[in-house]
């Protein structure tokens, strides 16, 4: 066999730190950046970006057929002239290049002197994207995260549970790394209610005086209601300082006393934004990233302030390139400016739904996230349900059916349902058949318990 680089050889770690400085000295260095710095740091970083993007096939054909050449970014909003794609182009290239695809910088083959990880994503809608991820994808994605982690209120040296599926998808591994390596807490690796039970998870969450449960928003208050029935108080007897958590935040802040800081960032690129104290939209760590926001269909950059789908180009990787990257998630971009918190890091407003969940009925643009919020509001439901959407003849239909907050008799069901359907039209202005449920019967639906992302909406068009 010949020369192997080992893993701690292929990260320069004083260089990783001095480009993206980490958790907690980030906060008095980069986070600070005024405009110019900012921007003077894109700049370059893009620049690299593209040259190495060129050399990957996936990138080279598209930008080729699109008349881009990278060498002639002048401005992080030439960045804009380059071509985006979804995951459907993520797919083709998968189909026609099983079972990587084309759009990897580096390969296995290349892993004797390149150390690599790979994870895919959930595959919650169709087939699993793998990645490959270098030595230095996986630190520098890690400190990514732990920013995020930090600034929602771990601290070093916390006991943290990680409740997330240690599976093929980078979720819980990458809150494991930012954890473990650049937080130095102490993680115990639980994984979700079908490794260890949801008692059990509250048992060492108390024994071991846990600053975080990592999970889902909804588990962790399936959580809190196990330790009630268990006699202890998810406010008091809990130590939890930390709600990294994606959900119902009023909701989870009543029920732990701890504010909820949003967070976004997904599979490929990993953590991405995170909201401050002043609650204001969650910065952009812009030192890895660009975040643009363009029409969902044609992929055309938006006016500021314009709800659109999120379109990423990361600055930091040296292996799989993501580069304007429409990943079809719904939000906002906020104009620059100074924020309460002194930061000058451009905000977008928190995950809105899905772009391609998107449903036209008769006319109107009905998000299903969008319905179970409406739904939710309505006394008696709970902010559980589960959505889908059909052919009725040559038109598409939506049906929603709403969980019950408690055990009501088929009559009481009747008019919870009525009650929603009547909230919808009044809101939307188009009618929707909704139907209402027990607490519990969705389950099945939505993966409660047992995935690490529930399913809200079935498309049956
Ligand atoms: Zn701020």
């Amino acid at each position: 066999m010949g020369s192997v680089r080992r893993p701690r050889e292929a990260v320069d770690f004083d260089r990783l730190e001095e480009l993206y400085p980490p958790a907690p000295q980030y906060f008095d260095t980069a986070w600070l950046d005024d405009p110019a710095t900012i921007e003077a740091k894109q700049l370059e970083r893009l620049r690299e970006r593209a040259a190495r993007a060129a050399e990957v096939p996936f990138f080279a054909r598209r930008w080729e057929r699109a008349g881009f050449d990278p060498s002639t970014i002048e401005s992080v909003a030439d960045l804009a002239r380059a071509p985006s794609y979804t995951v459907e182009d993520i797919r083709a290239s998968i189909e026609a290049h099983p079972p990587l695809g084309d759009y990897q910088g580096v390969m296995p083959a290349d892993a004797l002197q390149e150390p690599m990880r790979l994870f895919t994503s959930g595959g919650t809608t169709g087939r699993s994207r793998p990645t490959l991820y270098t030595a230095w994808d996986r630190e520098a994605g890690a400190l990514l995260t732990a920013r995020a982690l930090y600034l929602q209120g771990i601290r070093p040296g916390d006991v943290v549970l990680n409740a997330w599926s240690y599976s093929m998808h980078n979720g819980a591994h990458i809150m494991d790394e930012a954890l473990y390596k650049w937080l130095n807490c102490i993680v115990i690796t639980t994984g979700t209610g079908n490794v260890t039970s949801s008692r059990k998870q509250v048992e060492l969450a108390l024994e071991y005086g846990a600053s975080a449960i990592l999970t889902t928003g909804d588990y962790l208050l399936r959580l809190a209601e196990v330790a009630r029935e268990m006699g202890i108080d998810p406010r008091t007897d809990l130590a939890l300082r930390a709600l990294p958590n994606i959900g119902d935040k009023e909701t989870l802040e009543a029920t732990f006393g701890v504010p909820v800081l949003d967070s976004y960032g997904f599979h490929e690129v990993q953590w991405v934004a995170v909201e401050c104290p002043a609650r204001a939209g969650l910065h952009i760590f812009e030192d890895a990233f660009i975040v643009e926001i363009v029409d969902p269909d044609t992929g055309e950059v938006l006016p500021e302030g314009t709800q659109g789908a999120i379109c990423i180009t990361e600055l930091y990787k040296t292996g799989s390139p993501q580069f304007r990257y429409n990943i079809m998630d719904l939000s906002t971009l906020y104009p620059r400016e100074r924020c309460e918190c002194g930061s000058w890091l451009r905000r977008m407003a928190p995950f809105a739904g899905r772009a391609d969940n998107m449903v036209k009925l008769r006319g109107v643009n009905v998000w299903p996230e969008a319905l179970g919020e409406i739904a939710a509001g309505v006394p008696g439901a709970s902010d559980d349900y589960f959505v889908r959407a059909y052919r009725d003849g040559n038109r598409d239909e939506v049906e929603i059916t709403v969980a019950a907050r408690t055990a009501l008799g088929d009559a009481a069901l009747e008019d919870l349902a009525e009650a929603v359907a009547a909230e919808l039209h009044d809101r939307i202005g188009v009618r929707i058949d909704a139907r209402a449920c027990r607490p519990g019967e969705l389950d099945h639906l939505t993966g409660f318990g047992s995935a690490a992302k529930l399913v809200r909406f079935a498309d049956e068009r």
